[in-house]
């Protein structure tokens, strides 16, 4: 995670069409951004982190991402400025953009317009990271801009989601489906905690659900951590899973084959 990086305003924000029926730039409330690889979608990517979540996952590493108070009022033109002085190493690298937080559909118009413009004004491959509850905020024209969704289903047991999550499962799967009927590509993303999200009958029942949905081209099995526990401190917020192990390598090949054996690739 990076620290925010002041940014001027592009002189272009009003020439968008969201900016101009509105005569003013969009403005989102942004945690920061950062350059990765390998864990944000393909390649090497910018990514936007920003700011709120109606979630509050047991072992979420970004918990300083929660509130949208707490973001910096950024306007999208700032970004795509940003993420122009990489374009042209992102596109040797087969890389794009990722917006991500946080939630990034609590700021669907943003969002919406951020991904607008990176996709449009910089060419590059777009991913939208996202628990999916708020998938009902993504209009279909944010979604002609998402190359990839990037879509976290926590848990498949309801209990074991509301209790990861504080949130109700349906949502996702209400999104996960209508990502389906578009032909929508999708990477599943599935963290595996010991004790918690890694029971046979819970792992079975997300292979087998991301395996109907027929668009998933990729699970990520992503093993707990606890990186993100000093955040947690910081914040004077008890870290519930501060004594629970991470995975074993056994573990979390034995939840990769899971979804192996209903045809995903899961990595
Ligand atoms: S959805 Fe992501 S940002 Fe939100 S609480 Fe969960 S892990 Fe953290």
């Amino acid at each position: 995670m990076t620290v925010l990086l002041t940014q001027n305003l592009g002189a272009n924000d009003a020439a968008t069409p969201a900016a101009a029926a509105t005569h003013r730039p969009i403005e989102g409330s942004v945690h920061s951004w950062d350059l990765s690889t390998g864990v944000d979608g393909p390649g090497s990517r910018f990514v936007t982190f920003l700011s709120g979540c109606p979630l509050t996952c047991l072992y979420c590493h970004n918990p300083d991402t929660w509130r949208m108070r707490d973001g910096k009022r950024t306007p999208v033109g700032a970004i795509v400025a940003e993420a122009a002085k990489y374009t042209r190493f992102i596109e040797a690298a087969g890389g794009g953009a990722t917006i991500s937080g946080g939630e990034p559909l609590l700021q669907p118009v943003f969002a919406g317009e951020l991904l607008h413009r990176l996709k449009h004004e910089l060419g590059l491959h777009t991913a939208l990271d996202t628990s999916g509850f708020l998938g009902v905020r993504a209009t279909d024209a944010l979604l002609r801009d998402v190359d990839l969704v990037l879509l976290d289903i926590k848990s498949w047991d309801r209990a074991t989601y509301r209790k990861v999550t504080g949130r109700p499962l349906q949502p996702t799967l209400d999104f996960a489906r209508r990502l389906a009927d578009r032909g929508q590509d999708v990477w599943v993303r599935f963290v595996l905690v010991p004790g918690l999200t890694d029971d046979p009958g819970n792992i079975e029942g997300v292979a087998a659900f991301a395996a109907s949905l027929g668009n998933v081209s990729r699970v990520d099995v992503l093993p707990f951590h606890k990186l993100g526990e000093a955040k947690w401190q910081a914040l004077g917020t008890p870290f519930a899973l501060h004594d629970t192990p991470a995975p074993t390598a056994e573990e979390v090949g034995r939840a990769k084959a899971v979804f192996a054996s209903h045809g995903l690739t899961a990595v």
